[in-house]
């Protein structure tokens, strides 16, 4: 009973990457790193040799193969050296009889290790084959430890033909597959948020079009006065020059919806935000009267530049400011104001709305992963946002309540303030 207890410890300590990965990894717009494999897989390693089983003082067994086979598949040749290293110390400081050959099942084991790792990546069968990985690290243990100690191999053979081979198998198909789906799930996801960005484009661009009737509209009113009266020279004169302007309001629009919504590329550049903020007003305007909502815009005259990736940073800010006249779009006289402050060298970017706020369990889940209460919200637009915030950066801060409204501070370091005015434009 006790021995089954020592083998499901030993396949709880196999878990550990596993679920430190869905720990730290739940809610990032990002995927396993090298560094993150090898910090997991010592303290699985550490673990499971400070508790390993044994039947004899001395001879320990553990999941030492299967990490290190993981550490090879997933942190690659570097990271399963370095793990390899740490077992040799380890178990050089643990000591005891067995000292010797397990050194030597290690070499053996991880030569071993190198060799299925290359058939691993090459086999379809890729469960089959880590169950399998699993027998051969075990049969090379019971082979050298019979070598070196038969009559305690044939005393305690049930534990070496079963046991051991059991734990080491179920341990590497269990770490391996669970790490497999998990990572894969992220991958999924990742695509799925890069996807948020095309939908929440749809929905403004449906407002777009609808805005852009409008000016198509009066320029064919005008020049149906000018073909009917084609001799008022002066007013022919006033309808060209109002409907150039109309024309190039549309064009900009148009210009601005499409630097948006194409693909992103990797830029960092020093950005003026107050012009930024221009641009997300005038694309966002259209969406804001359809949902009978007021966008306003107070910013300094003053240049405040931060260095990030301009298109990101226009995504990101849609994302806001379409939740916020989402939020106001059932309240009375709803209203958002893109605004700027400057504090202690970082700009401050600020959208406040009067809608529908949020209570505090909702705050908290901001930015996590599906959370959304709209009905066909997807809660990947803040999720999406808040990582790219926080990798250029900057943090975001929320202050809301429920029936009167939700302001998001997002805060940058400033590359540059020339000069701090007071001179608000509205
Ligand atoms: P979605 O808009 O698809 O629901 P988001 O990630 O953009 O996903 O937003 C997640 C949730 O956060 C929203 O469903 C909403 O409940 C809440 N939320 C975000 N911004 C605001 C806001 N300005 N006012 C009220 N609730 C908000
Ligand atoms: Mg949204």
């Amino acid at each position: 009973m006790s021995l089954l207890k020592e083998v499901i410890l030993q396949l709880f300590f196999a878990l550990t990457p596993f679920v430190l990965y869905n720990i730290y990894y739940r809610d990032k717009l990002q995927n396993y790193s090298k560094a993150f494999i090898l910090i997991t897989s010592s303290i699985s390693l550490i673990l499971a040799m400070t508790f390993a089983s044994s039947v004899v003082d001395g001879i320990i067994f553990d999941i030492r193969y299967v990490i290190m086979f993981f550490g090879l598949v997933y942190g690659g040749i570097k990271t399963a050296l370095i793990l390899f290293i740490e077992f040799i110390i380890y178990r050089c400081y643990l000591g005891g009889e067995g000292t010797g050959v397990a050194l030597l099942m290690l070499v053996c084991s991880f030569l071993l290790s190198v060799v299925i790792y290359k058939l691993y990546h090459k086999t379809h069968k890729k469960t089959f084959f880590t169950f399998i990985a699993g027998i051969v690290f075990s049969a090379v243990a019971l082979g050298l430890t019979f070598i070196f100690f038969p009559d305690y191999v044939k005393k305690h053979l049930a534990y070496h033909v079963f046991v051991i081979p059991a734990q080491n198998s179920i341990g590497i198909w269990l770490l391996m597959t669970l790490f497999g789906k998990a990572i894969a799930d992220k991958e999924l996801f990742i695509a799925h948020a890069q996807n948020e960005k095309i939908q929440a484009m749809s929905h403004v661009a449906a407002s777009l079009a609808h805005e852009v009737r409008n000016p198509l509209t009066a320029v064919k009113g005008f020049l149906r006065l000018m073909q009917e009266s084609p001799n008022e020279r002066a007013k022919t004169e006033q309808y060209i020059k109002i409907s150039l302007d109309e024309i190039k309001r549309t064009e900009s629009i148009l210009t601005e919806y499409l630097s948006i919504s194409k693909p992103l590329q990797e830029r960092s550049e020093p950005i003026n935000v107050s012009e930024q903020l221009h641009v997300i007003q005038e694309v966002m305007l259209p969406f804001a009267n359809m949902h009978n909502v007021e966008l306003d815009i107070q910013i300094y005259d003053t240049p405040v530049t931060i260095i990030a990736n301009p298109d990101e940073i226009k995504q990101v800010l849609v994302n806001f400011v379409k939740n916020s006249i989402e939020a106001c779009a059932e309240v009375q006289n709803g209203r958002v104001i893109l605004s700027i402050l400057i504090e202690k060298e970082n700009a401050l970017l600020m959208i406040t709305d009067n809608g529908i706020g949020m209570d505090a369990g909702q705050i908290q889940r901001l930015g996590s992963i599906y959370f959304s209460t709209k009905t066909s919200g997807t809660g990947l637009g803040l999720t999406y946002s808040y990582h790219v915030i926080h990798s250029m950066g900057g943090t975001v801060q929320v202050k809301s309540e429920p029936l009167i409204g939700t302001q998001f501070t997002i805060t940058f370091p400033c590359h540059a303030i020339e000069k701090v005015g007071t001179n608000l434009t509205a």
